[in-house]
């Protein structure tokens, strides 16, 4: 008996329905009303501005500007300013959430942002967290007040510059830039590298490390800099590989004084923080978690000819292409899952297999978001690698993930294998 095929799509020789990108965090997963609603906001955003802009300031190696001004007209500069400062007071999975998704679109604004978010989010929520004296919260709540209204209100852009090219921002040396006491603030003087938003942010959130005898990384600093004092310049080219809308030139500080309420932790609590409240180092995954369902997203559109800047034509009929997809989805399917999986043990004092679990994520989505672009620029083929095609630039944006300090992807395989043999801060035998 002939079976009936009448609505089977394409079974009639209509056109078929085009391939639906599934959400970033994957179908069915559990959003509050707001983070949806938020995530709607960011995938709009991705969509129609940043991702057709996202070529432009890769070609030209130029910060996403306009981007950011999107950003601050929706509010989402103080996406994790807490509420009662006027900000969204948002949380860490939120933010982890609504990065992924600006990814896929942008790498260099979902990174950018993530430096940007970072001091509100450190500053915010994770310091409500730490242990403080009653004096100490006193002043923190003084000092952070002042930066979150620059942001709120002002429209003010933070930055992240740790890394000196020593051991530091591995957190295994003290910081080489030193910070001096003085009346009514502080003397700040040292260089850090590789430094995103470099000219495009009003203050750089600075590690640092009080100057005092036998100084040690207990007497980290952090310092929003302002980009206007005197002493602070910015030197060096920028023209790498990927992730090149992050402008991430050199930062110099010649004797620049920067206020008391420049602090933007009290004197000593980072080195809590980073030992307490360790997720804070994986915000950096999330912008890579997006690129990876972007490649993701790129072959699948490709192999079915559905790419709008490239020819109709359909590869998807070869075993061999088969086969390269579904390595990508596993690929891309347990990246997502330790990376919902983390994001919501986030947490002050996480248990040990928690902490694990933090930096086998962070690992895996840095480490597969360059294997699946890797992948998918072998399965589609040469015609992919074109620049009017995002492909090739997902690829080398892509392949900076496993590179970015602390967590590079060889130290969390390090901190994995120690710390699984020893308990977290035990001495070795
Ligand atoms: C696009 C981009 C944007 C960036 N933006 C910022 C930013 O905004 N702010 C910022 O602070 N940094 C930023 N960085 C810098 C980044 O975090 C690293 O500091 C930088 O990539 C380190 O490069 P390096 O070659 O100097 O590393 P090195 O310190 O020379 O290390 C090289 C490798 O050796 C390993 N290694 C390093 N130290 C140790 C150790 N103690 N034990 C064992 N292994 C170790 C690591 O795997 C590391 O990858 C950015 C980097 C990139 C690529």
């Amino acid at each position: 008996m002939p079976v009936d095929l009448s609505s089977v799509p394409g079974a009639a020789g209509e056109p078929q329905a085009q391939y639906a990108p599934p959400p970033i965090v994957g179908e069915g997963y559990p959003l509050t009303d707001r983070q949806a609603e938020l995530l709607a906001l960011a995938a709009d955003l991705g969509r129609e501005k940043f991702g057709p802009r996202a070529a432009r300031y890769d070609r030209e190696a130029s910060f996403p500007f306009e981007s950011f001004e999107d950003l601050r007209s929706a509010g989402l500069l103080g996406l994790c300013v807490p509420q009662r400062y006027g900000g969204l007071g948002a949380d860490y999975a939120t933010y982890m959430i609504l990065d992924a998704e600006i990814g896929r679109h942008c790498g260099a604004t979902a990174l950018t942002w993530n430096m940007h978010v970072c001091p509100t989010l450190w500053s915010g929520t994770l310091c409500d967290d730490l242990d403080m004296t009653v004096e100490q919260r006193a002043e923190h709540e003084r000092h952070r007040s002042l930066h979150f209204e620059r942001i709120v209100k002002e429209g003010k852009v933070y930055a992240q510059p740790f890394s000196e090219g020593g051991a530091a921002a591995a957190g295994k040396a003290p910081f080489g830039t030193l910070a001096d006491k003085v009346e009514g603030g502080w003397l700040l003087n040292g260089r850090k590298i590789f430094a995103s938003l470099s000219g495009a942010a009003d203050y750089y959130g600075v590690l640092c490390t009080e100057n005092k005898p036998d100084r040690s990384v207990r007497d980290t600093l952090y310092m929003a800099v302002p980009s206007d004092a005197p002493g602070f310049s910015i030197a060096g080219e920028w023209d790498p590989m990927g992730m090149r809308g992050t402008v991430s030139r050199t930062l110099i500080m010649k004797d620049v004084f920067v206020p008391d309420e420049a602090q933007l932790m009290p004197r000593g609590l980072y080195f809590q923080a980073a030992n307490r409240w360790p997720h804070m180092f994986t915000t950096l995954s999330a912008t890579y978690m997006g690129l990876a369902q972007a490649a993701y997203d790129f072959t699948i559109r490709y192999l079915r000819g559905e790419v709008p800047a490239a020819p109709p034509v359909k590869r998807r009929m070869y075993p061999t292409k088969q086969i390269a997809v579904a390595q990508m989805h596993v690929q891309l399917e347990q990246a997502r899952a330790l990376f919902l999986r983390t994001i919501g043990e986030a947490k002050i004092d996480p248990s040990k297999n928690e902490r694990l679990r933090a930096y086998a994520s962070h690992y895996t989505v840095m480490e597969y978001a360059n294997e699946i672009a890797r992948l998918a620029i072998r399965t589609c083929g040469g015609q992919s690698i074109l620049r009017s095609l995002p492909l090739e630039r997902i690829y080398r944006d892509s392949r900076c993930g496993a590179l970015m300090l602390p967590w590079t992807a060889e130290l969390c395989l390090d901190r994995i294998g120690r710390e699984a043999l020893y308990e977290y801060g035990e001495a070795d035998d």
